[in-house]
This record gives C-alpha cells, sequence and structure tokens, in this order.
C-alpha cells in the first residue's frame, strides 16, 4: 500500500485503509451517479472494484460525467470509467462487465462482494438487482437524483427491508420510474446536473466507506433537497408480502463455469434434472427457460450466464441451486 498516498486518511479517526484495500464493491450502472462512486471510492484505496453497465457514452452524458470526455463518445461507458480509474488510482483491481446485470455478474459474484451499489436510473432495472441481492442476501446500497436532490437508501440487513418493500404490488409491476432519468410516462428525459450527481454519489459513497470499514451506518433512506438546503431520514420497514425475500437455498459447487458448454453442466447433474435460466437469453427474449431446450455444444455464456452465477435446477419436483466456478479455479 502506498502509505504517502493515504497519509491524510490515517489522520481520520476511524479510517482503516487496510480494511478498505481488502474490500471487493460491485457497481451496477455506470452513468453520472455511477461516475461519482466509482470516483470516490476508487480514490479512497477501495480494493477492487467491479464494473457493470451495457450502456454507451452519448453526448449527453458529458455535462455530469467526471470520467468521460467527448473522445469516448460511442464506447462502453464500464470500459471507459475502468480506463479513467485506473489512471486515478494504479493500486487498485478493476473489472468491467459491459452487459446487462443479469447477464453481466453471477449470483456468487453477488454474495462474495462486500458491498453492491446500485447507480441504476430505472425502477425495473433497481427491482431487478434488488431482487438478485435477496436471492444470495448481499448488502446493497441503492442511490437515485431528482433535479434539484435525490435518495440515498441503504439495503445493508438482508433480514431488514428492501427495494421492493417501499412499493406497492402495483408498482413493482410496473416499470417506470420516478427517480429516473427519464420520465418513461411521456418518454422524455428528465432534469440532471453534475452538481445533483456529486451531492448524492458523495452521500453515497461516506455511507459506503463507512459500512465497508466497520463502523454502523443509519439504517434508514436519505432524502436530499438540494433547493431547501436540507436533509431528512425515512424509516422503512420490511414488508412481508413484497416477493422479493425468497434466498436461495443450499447451493452445489460444481466444477464446470460459464464457459463450459451445457453438456459439461449436465454431465455434473442426474439425467433427469433440468437446469433452469433466471432470464431468457439476450439475444433470443423468445428462447426457453430450461437449458435443455438450446444447442448442448455452445458454452453457458452465449445463453447469457455470466460467471459465477447460481442456476436453479428441477429434479424430482424439487428446486435446488448450483454454483458454477471461476474461469480460473
Ligand atoms: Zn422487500
Amino acid at each position: 500500500m502506498n502509505d504517502d498516498r493515504y497519509a491524510r486518511h490515517q489522520l481520520i479517526p476511524g479510517w482503516d485503509q487496510a480494511r478498505l484495500g481488502e474490500a471487493q464493491v460491485i457497481v451496477v450502472g455506470i452513468g453520472a451517479l455511477g461516475n461519482e462512486v466509482c470516483r470516490l471510492l476508487a480514490l479512497s484505496g477501495v480494493g477492487r472494484l467491479l464494473l457493470c453497465d451495457p450502456d454507451h457514452v452519448e453526448t449527453s452524458n458529458l455535462s455530469r460525467t467526471a470520467l468521460f470526455t467527448a473522445a469516448d463518445l460511442g464506447r462502453n461507458k464500464a470500459e471507459v470509467a475502468r480506463t479513467r480509474l485506473q489512471q486515478l488510482a494504479p493500486e487498485i483491481q478493476l473489472e468491467v462487465r459491459p452487459k446487462p446485470l443479469v447477464h453481466g455478474i453471477g449470483l456468487a459474484e453477488l454474495r462474495d462482494a462486500d458491498l453492491v451499489i446500485s447507480c441504476l436510473d430505472s425502477r425495473s432495472a433497481r427491482l431487478q438487482l434488488a431482487g438478485r441481492c435477496n436471492l444470495v442476501r448481499a448488502p446493497l446500497l441503492d442511490g437515485g437524483t431528482h433535479p434539484w436532490g435525490g435518495e440515498v437508501r441503504p439495503y445493508l440487513d438482508p433480514d431488514g427491508p428492501c427495494y421492493g418493500c417501499s412499493l406497492t404490488p402495483g408498482q413493482r409491476a410496473v416499470a417506470d420510474d420516478a427517480v429516473s432519468c427519464l420520465n418513461r410516462e411521456v418518454n422524455r428525459p428528465v432534469g440532471a446536473s453534475a452538481a445533483v450527481s456529486a451531492l448524492i454519489g458523495a452521500r453515497m459513497s461516506l455511507i459506503a466507506l463507512r459500512y465497508l470499514m466497520g463502523p454502523s451506518v443509519p439504517s434508514a433512506s436519505l432524502v436530499v433537497d438540494g433547493l431547501a438546503g436540507t436533509t431528512r431520514q425515512v424509516s422503512r420497514t420490511r414488508d412481508p408480502e413484497c416477493l422479493l425475500h425468497q434466498p436461495v437455498s443450499e447451493v452445489r459447487k460444481l466444477t464446470v463455469s460459464h464457459l463450459d458448454t451445457l453438456t459439461a453442466l449436465r454431465l455434473t447433474l442426474p439425467g433427469d434434472a433440468v437446469p433452469l435460466l433466471w432470464e431468457n437469453p439476450q439475444e433470443n427474449p423468445e428462447a426457453s427457460l430450461e437449458l435443455s431446450d438450446h444447442p448442448s455444444d455452445e458454452p453457458l455464456k452465449s445463453l447469457g450466464i455470466p460467471p459465477r452465477e447460481i442456476l436453479p435446477v428441477y429434479h424430482c419436483e424439487v428446486i435446488s441451486f448450483v454454483e458454477l466456478c471461476s474461469p480460473s479455479d
């Protein structure tokens, strides 16, 4: 560790640089908010960042994103962020997944991360990430911006409330989102600025850093009103009716990875077992969720299965779970 680089950190009461250096954080969504969060965590010396975003840099991003320039237009956001973050903090480890969440990051990766951070811009994407985090009881920190403020929502206790708990059943089923870059009801962008992204990104990063270093952090959401200059806490309660509270049961680790074929996977299972997908393959939304309906000689990766995914398997009228190993194992 570079002691001079972090000399001022060491003067902060309660700061634990070594612990930060060992931390692994997944950031999903590398837009304006994701830029700020990644920048601050990298500068702080968080040991490993895994960045996930399928989108590309557009001109409208450039007024709000610290890590992107006009030369990056058309490039994947996560890839560009990795390049800039490596320049800012050469000692940290960076990995990118330029794909949608379900095809980019495996459930075992979410489970093993010290923290998952959501910088997403739609309710449906947040619900999807919250659901996957809940499957493996991963701590999640979610944030979003309004035109003049925003919200920070810690879901760090897997037995506490989740993102879905705060929504009505109708809201859980609808894909629009009031806290979003797009007002989907009228299909046009809503206002956003660098100052607000920095404000909310900094609040999220401070909570993330404190959580990673050990001290307890508030469980309530923060609602930041930039116009009034106020911040208030909003307590949330766990909704027993929320459908997202269904963690996977015991998981059996396999010796095949997402780079292996379906045939290799099936050889590890009973002959009449049916391995399943959580989502349809990205390139073929109409395809079957039963893996046995797909070509057996193609790598699992080609079906949209991410590294270290945990897959459901149907056998003898029971669903069990198997974990794909890391490609490097
Ligand atoms: Zn819930």
